[in-house]
């Protein structure tokens, strides 16, 4: 067996024997009824970032769509499955909160300060595009002393909320107040969780 293989059946050993048992009947109680999570958090494939531990989040609560950059083409575009996770979480299981969360250090967010760094990606090239907005508003926004990494984290994080306004589904459940949204920048290493909402562009801590 590879070593990968193994470490990762230890890993599923410890959790049927530390952590399963305390929570067995939590596991049940949510797999006996239909799920009802209040939120979806779409955030970026990184494998530091644990969207469940961060938000101390119970089996049920939070609907998870991740991939490279925590992004959201715009309605109609080559989603990569983005769409269709959207359009179930609003309309059939009927989260009432939508949050894009980005992070510190992105791979995918350098990957747009170094243009040409991901050339021998075509496919992750082509996802960065999505990004490509954030890019031209962080080289606007930036001034000489901030952290371009940081700037375009946070100019991302806004572009992606706005790409989720162009999806009839979630168009509706604003309108209707059904379906509230947020941006989170989390800074792994620190701990610490930036936010912005209620059509503000300005990052606070929680
Ligand atoms: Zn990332």
């Amino acid at each position: 067996m590879d070593e990968v293989l193994h470490r990762l059946k230890q890993g599923i050993r410890r959790f049927q024997t530390e952590i399963y048992p305390a929570r067995a009947e939590q596991y049940e109680r949510v797999m006996n009824e239909p799920q009802r999570p209040h939120t979806l958090i779409i955030t970026c494939a990184d494998s530091r970032l644990q969207p469940d531990i961060l938000t101390q989040a119970d089996p049920g609560e939070i609907f998870v769509s991740r991939n490279i950059g925590n992004m959201v083409p715009t309605y109609g575009e080559t989603s990569g499955g983005v769409d269709a996770v959207l359009e179930y979480a609003v309309a059939a299981l009927g989260v009432q909160h939508i949050a894009i969360c980005g992070h510190t250090n992105c791979g995918a967010m350098k990957a747009l300060l170094e243009p040409g760094s991901a050339e021998a990606m075509p496919s992750v090239s082509a996802w960065l595009g999505h990004a490509q907005a954030a890019l031209a508003a962080a080289h606007a926004l930036a001034s000489p002393e901030d952290n371009l990494l940081r700037v375009i984290t946070e100019q991302n994080v806004l572009l992606q909320m706005s790409h989720l306004r162009t999806y009839p589904v979630v168009a509706d459940a604003l309108a209707k107040g059904k379906v509230h949204l947020s941006g989170w920048v989390y800074d792994i290493s620190a701990g610490q969780v930036s936010l912005c909402y209620d059509g503000s562009t300005a990052f606070h801590g929680v």
